[in-house]
């Protein structure tokens, strides 16, 4: 008998949701294929509506798995992070395409996944970060001014699941001191500003190590923790404090891969990998250090760098430089692009590298932190 990732592993060209094309869909689009693989499951998947949006759009809870062990998984409270959405609807089609193998049927005797695919489907539906309402619904977790933060809430003081996977996609990151880009960053948040260890997040800490173990062997020097700082007004904090041993998973990036196809296919393989450690016990014993030793986030990425570009500031001076471009300002994709610095930048990524010998751009363009119209100045490689 294999082990569940090592079949989620061989064969996820066979169960891996072909319907995706683009990390942006429509919440009408994931309900209509959550139905359709609801209605095929023979019972298996169960769907229920959990509550609805600001707006009126429904929001789905979907049930894998009978057993005593409750884990809840959200993905997509902000609108525009898709890339566990789809990994969620991955691990799914695992269970059905591979229900019938021992090692399936004995993870879903054990343990029962409560699914939230796109707890923000009025910010989905706009691909932005904010809820209808204008709030970011991971600042809510106490003022619960937002439907989607009280559902969240709720289903925790209903469920008491024991473990929750918090699934977001961060701004583009590198791996601290280097400029590997973050495939993937990793958090047991804290439920103080101590950061202190209790048994709740010491679960957690231990689930994120086997994570992290399975990245490493994969994706060695890619993989990061994210920001431990303790932010009170967030989930995976409060969830922590509420007693759900909770893991972040931060999809980040990868060159040459703009839809997150290979992201994706890392968060439903190291959740599933989890999921079997709980299911089999064996998490307990699992040393917490390959989390713990995890570098941090860095930051020496762009999404575009303009290497070796001629600045005019007239009367034929020039100064030749790197421009650093981003489309990530606040959010993890704005339609405009922005200067972000200019000079040497050799330390640093492009996610688009672009040769700008031989061209020019005139200074007054080059404004720090303002629009800047790239295209105009080179030809896109
Ligand atoms: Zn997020």
């Amino acid at each position: 008998m294999s082990t569940i990732l090592q079949l989620a592993e061989t064969t996820y060209g066979e169960y891996r949701a072909p319907v995706f094309q683009s990390r942006r869909f429509t919440p009408a689009a994931l309900h209509a294929l959550l139905h359709v693989l609801a209605v095929g499951s023979s019972g298996l998947l169960t769907i229920e509506k959990a509550g609805t949006s600001f707006e009126g759009r429904p929001i789905s809870l979907v049930r894998m798995g009978s057993g005593k062990t409750r884990i809840l998984l959200w993905s997509q409270m902000h609108g525009d992070e898709s890339t566990a959405t789809m990994a969620i609807v991955d691990m799914l089609s695992f269970g059905l395409r591979h229900r019938a193998r021992p090692e399936v049927e004995s993870l879903l005797r054990s343990v029962s996944l409560y699914f939230v695919p796109m707890l923000n489907p009025d910010g989905a539906e706009r691909f932005q970060r904010r809820t209808a309402q204008g709030i970011d619904m991971n600042r809510d977790a106490l003022a619960l001014v937002t439907p989607e933060a009280r559902l969240l809430k709720g289903l925790q003081a209903k469920l008491k699941p024991e473990f929750g996977f918090n699934l977001h996609d961060q701004e583009l990151s590198t791996v601290a001191p280097t400029k590997e880009l973050t495939a993937v960053a990793l958090l047991a948040p804290a439920f103080d500003a101590a950061k202190s260890d209790n048994d709740v997040r010491m679960r957690a800490k231990r689930l994120a190590s086997l994570f992290a173990a399975m990245l490493r062997d994969r994706i060695p020097e890619r993989v990061a923790r994210y920001d431990d700082s303790f932010e009170p007004r967030a989930f995976g904090d409060n969830m922590q404090l509420w007693g759900t041993s909770t893991v972040l998973v931060e999809s980040g990036h990868a060159m040459n891969d703009p839809e997150k196809d290979s992201i994706r296919k890392l968060n439903a393989l190291g959740i599933l990998h989890c999921c079997e450690a709980v299911a089999a016990g064996t998490y307990g014993s699992t040393d917490p250090s390959a989390y713990e030793q995890l570098p941090f986030n860095g930051k020496r990425a762009y999404d575009i760098i303009i290497r070796n570009i001629r600045v005019d500031h007239g009367e034929g001076k020039t100064t030749t430089a790197d421009l650093g471009v981003t489309y990530q300002v606040d959010t993890h994709s704005e339609p405009t692009a922005r200067l972000a610095d200019l000079g040497d930048l050799t330390p640093f990524l492009g996610l688009k590298e672009i040769d700008g010998r031989g061209a020019l751009v005139p200074a007054a363009a080059c404004s720090l932190g303002n629009a800047f119209a790239w295209e105009s100045y080179v030809k896109q490689g």
